[in-house]
């Protein structure tokens, strides 16, 4: 069934299976400490190498592995605001473009009265608009680097000067990114990133937090001195390795991924556009290639996605929700306030590297059949209107 849906999760590669199931039979405890336990350290902290290689982290110490980009994210802000005195607030500066890991907790955080949060304004173009950032030594920035429902690219240049002049923390969620577009984590200069592996063609359940901000993170849960006490409970040696082998497959394929990804964007288009309809793209460039978030007049994206569905295309509206319920995106409503017909038809198609020229034609054809034929209906009943 044709897959569109890569910002969702993504297909296991392989090659990723491959190092998983390498490692996957044997017993992997890297806190014991006979000669298989020594194994279990050593591979761990090989994994932990290569992905800081990958990423272009010069300190591997600097990662965190957690159960994915959502742990990973409650890590940062959780800890965060527990580093402070009592008396003292931590202010999160964050958007409505965040993804619900960090909206709802700064969201929790702020109804507990262990945050003060600041709403920071979004602009049409799907960017978050930093030049109403309030500098504050006290603030933790929330920027993601590319939002998962329009493939928007932050302004991550002017979140590394605001960081630097207010003397503060900046987190960056940057789930969607590697593998799509060139991601240096040291020239990044985020204290805390988030990264998660069933995004980059890997298993779900391993991600990771990164970035020096990690150093001084308490830990969240008690039970354990892995990952520097920081993150207690058996690290997933044979998860870790095959997040490696992902990262480092993402990243290594990028220049040709990026290419293959914009040429189906193109060609999509250029079929929807041969087939007289049009479209809306929600969110001004740099978007990440093959990521496309499309509003057509008149339709709501959950209608176009089940009709999709029934005609085997997997696409989304907005974000998939993990309760299957689905919501306005806070996403399309923050760029569009003022136009609910817009954010209601967000429909986000997300292609990937294996994606084939083929499929998107499949998808330009079964969506020109369901708007042409709500079309050919809307016309017939405003043909008997006059009567
Ligand atoms: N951040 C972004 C931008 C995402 O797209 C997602 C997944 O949808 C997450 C965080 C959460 O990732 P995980 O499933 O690893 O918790």
């Amino acid at each position: 069934m044709p897959y569109f849906d890569h910002a969702a999760t993504t297909p296991l590669d392989p090659r990723v299976r491959d190092a998983w199931l390498e490692l996957a039979d044997e017993p992997l405890n890297p806190s014991s400490i006979h000669r298989q336990g020594q194994r279990a350290r050593a591979l761990l902290e090989e994994a932990r190498e290569r992905i800081a290689a990958a990423i272009g982290l010069a300190d591997p110490a600097q990662i965190l592995f957690a159960s994915g980009a959502t742990e990973a994210a409650n890590m940062a802000l959780r800890g965060m605001a527990g580093l402070l005195p009592p008396d003292e607030r931590l202010r999160v500066l964050s958007s409505p473009i965040e993804h619900s890991c960090v909206r709802d907790t700064v969201a929790a955080l702020d109804d507990a009265g262990r945050i003060g949060a600041v709403a920071l304004p979004v602009g049409e173009s799907g960017r978050v608009r930093l030049d109403e950032a309030p500098r504050d030594r006290r603030a933790l920035l929330c920027l993601m680097h590319a939002n998962n429902e329009t493939g928007v690219v932050q302004d991550v240049e002017a979140a590394l000067e605001w960081k630097s002049a207010a003397g503060s923390a900046w987190l960056c969620d940057a789930v969607q990114s590697p593998g799509r577009v060139a991601f240096d984590a040291d020239a990044l200069g985020a204290d805390f990133i988030v990264l998660s592996a069933h995004k980059l063609h890997g298993p779900p359940g391993i991600g990771c937090l990164a970035g020096p901000g990690v150093e001084r993170l308490p830990p969240l849960i008690t039970g354990g001195q892995q990952e520097g006490g920081r993150r207690p409970g058996t690290e997933s040696v044979a998860l870790a390795w095959a997040f490696a082998r992902a990262v480092e497959l993402a990243v290594e394929r990028r220049a040709e991924a990026a290419r293959h990804l914009a040429q189906l964007e193109e060609k999509f288009l250029r079929l929807l556009g041969a087939k007289g309809i049009a479209w809306r793209v929600n969110g001004d460039a740099p978007r990440l290639p093959g990521f496309l978030n499309l509003s057509f007049e008149g339709y709501s994206a959950v209608d176009l996605a089940i009709a999709l569905d029934m005609a085997d295309c997997c696409v989304s509206p907005g974000a998939a929700c993990s309760t299957g319920v689905v919501a306005v995106s806070p996403v399309l409503e923050a760029m569009f306030p003022l136009d609910a017909n817009r954010a209601r038809g967000g429909l986000r198609l997300s292609f990937g590297f294996e994606t084939d020229s083929s499929e998107v034609g499949i998808l330009a054809d079964a969506l020109g059949r369901l708007i042409r034929g709500k079309a050919t209906t809307a016309r017939s009943e405003a043909r008997k209107e006059p009567s």
